[in-house]
């Protein structure tokens, strides 16, 4: 039922942000408060609530139901940022992007060691955002709790990445 919402809602865009590329444009749903809150509850459904001890959501559209998801637990948020956004002292990884690298940082108070921190982001597709941002919970000395996504590509292999951190790994639709 949700599946065949959030698929009717998400909109292909081709070429961006590149030509080639075929965007998924999840702010339709954002335009539907019931459909936000029925993305909450079904994440939530899934989710292995007793062992999240924290959420956290990968800049920058990770935002939007991270900290949703956050409230919803009674958890605190964590916010994952692109280099140099956060204000604070930060802990940094490194990831390659098709061409190129990039950078995400999370503040180094961010949590105590042994937190067990749920990621959000809103679509899986090779990976790389949300590995980096597992490697940056490690150094911090807490734990991926799991994964929590809107949307997963499944051809481009991401998920079989993230087993090494979680095998709880939930999308509430594939492609
Ligand atoms: P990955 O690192 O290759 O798994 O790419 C996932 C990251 O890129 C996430 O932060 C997504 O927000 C973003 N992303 C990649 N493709 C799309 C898309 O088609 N729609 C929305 N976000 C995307």
């Amino acid at each position: 039922m949700i599946d065949q919402q959030l698929k009717s809602a998400i909109r292909d865009v081709p070429n961006f942000p590149k030509p080639g590329i075929i965007f998924k444009d999840i702010t339709p749903i954002l335009r539907n408060p019931q459909l936000c809150e029925s993305v909450v509850d079904s994440l939530v459904a899934q989710l292995p609530v007793t062992r999240i001890d924290a959420v956290a959501g990968i800049e920058s559209r990770g935002f939007l139901f991270g900290l949703m998801l956050a409230q919803r637990l009674g958890k605190p948020f964590v916010p994952v940022r692109k280099q140099g956004k956060l204000p604070w002292r930060t802990v940094s990884q490194e990831y390659a992007l098709e061409y190129g690298k990039a950078v995400l940082e999370i503040h180094e108070d961010a949590f105590e060691p042994g937190t067990r921190v749920l990621v959000h982001d809103d679509l899986l597709a090779t990976g790389g955002t949300v590995t980096a941002t597992s490697e940056l919970i490690r150094k911090l000395g807490g734990s991926v709790a799991g994964y929590a996504f809107i949307v997963s590509l499944e051809s481009l292999g991401g998920r079989e990445q993230l087993y090494a951190y979680s095998k709880d790994i939930f999308s509430l639709i594939s492609y």
